[in-house]
């Protein structure tokens, strides 16, 4: 049978809602639009036009693996952060919109253009990215384990022209020289804690990669191995900016205060009112 743009489109969100798909039509509309290599208005506009067999083809397998739970972004293979377009694939966590917190607050902290900023466990490379964009002048490097992670962030420097201006790093942030002293520390490191794991959605436990989701018991590890490093590794008046889970406000605030140089420690909430970030400014009493 013939399907046109709504008919497959009626089909499509069919299939999706009954697999608990929690956003079945705007993921069809995604999707199609991928397939014909069209907009979502193109689909909107021309609802008539008829699939050729190929993209038919093509159209429903991709529905299918939707239906198995695969993440639109690893099916099209990029997503949006920050109105700008990333790479994704398997070996990178995809971008969170709730992510764009951590840059929001990062960049009402900078009081230099010439910001020296890190990132622990760069995944797709957004943070740094971004950051490189907004503040032209400053200079970034990046920290992150997983080779194929960091090939994906570089090509995501490359594709937004800021390749020059961030040095990636190959290595484990927990045995590494991080060069500093940095103006700037941030990091969305893996948090969820391990037992939490098996309760994640399908979408995040079958596709995203383990290592950058899983904190570790309390979800805490890697705050734990970050904080007292960056003592060592902040100026006299840097920052450090942690994504948080929405659970752990109490225990990184704890961790952090642990040390008397870490000051005007604050928790923000994302737009859903959920705890999401915590920062603290370092400061040494002698200067
Ligand atoms: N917010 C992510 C999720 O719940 C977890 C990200 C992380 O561990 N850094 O899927």
């Amino acid at each position: 049978m013939d399907a046109n743009i709504n008919s497959f489109l009626n089909w499509s969100q069919n299939q999706l809602a009954q697999a608990g798909v929690l956003s079945p039509r705007l993921d069809s509309e995604i999707l199609l639009a991928h397939t014909l290599n069209l907009s979502r208005t193109d689909l909107k506009v021309r609802p008539e036009r008829v699939l050729n067999e190929s993209e038919k083809k093509l159209a429903e397998k991709n529905v299918e693996r939707r239906r198995k739970r695969e993440p639109v972004s690893l099916i099209v293979g990029h997503q949006e952060f920050w109105s700008l377009d990333f790479l994704v694939d398997e070996n990178v966590l995809t971008p969170r919109p709730e992510t764009e917190i951590l840059i929001e607050t990062a960049l009402k902290c900078i009081s230099s253009p010439a910001a020296k900023i890190l990132d622990l466990g760069t995944g797709s490379g957004i943070l740094p990215v971004v950051m490189a964009k907004e503040i032209p002048e400053c200079k970034m490097s990046a920290i992150e384990i997983d080779p194929k992670a960091l090939s994906i962030a570089n090509a995501n420097a490359l594709q937004h022209g800021v390749a020059d201006r961030i040095n990636f790093i190959r290595a484990d942030l927990r045995n590494v020289d991080w060069s500093g002293p940095y103006s700037m520390i941030l990091s969305n490191p893996p948090y969820i804690p391990s037992s939490d794991i098996e309760e994640v959605m399908p979408e995040v436990k079958n596709y995203e990669p383990m290592k950058a989701l899983d904190g570790g018991k309390k979800g805490l590890d890697f705050y734990q191995t970050i904080i007292p490093i960056s003592v060592e590794q902040l100026e006299n008046n840097g920052w450090l900016i942690f994504e948080i889970g929405h659970d752990q406000a109490r225990d990184v605030v704890a961790l952090l205060k642990e040390f008397s140089c870490f000051l005007d420690v604050e928790v923000i909430q994302d737009y859903s009112g959920y705890d999401r970030v915590v920062k603290a400014r370092k400061e040494t009493s002698n200067g």
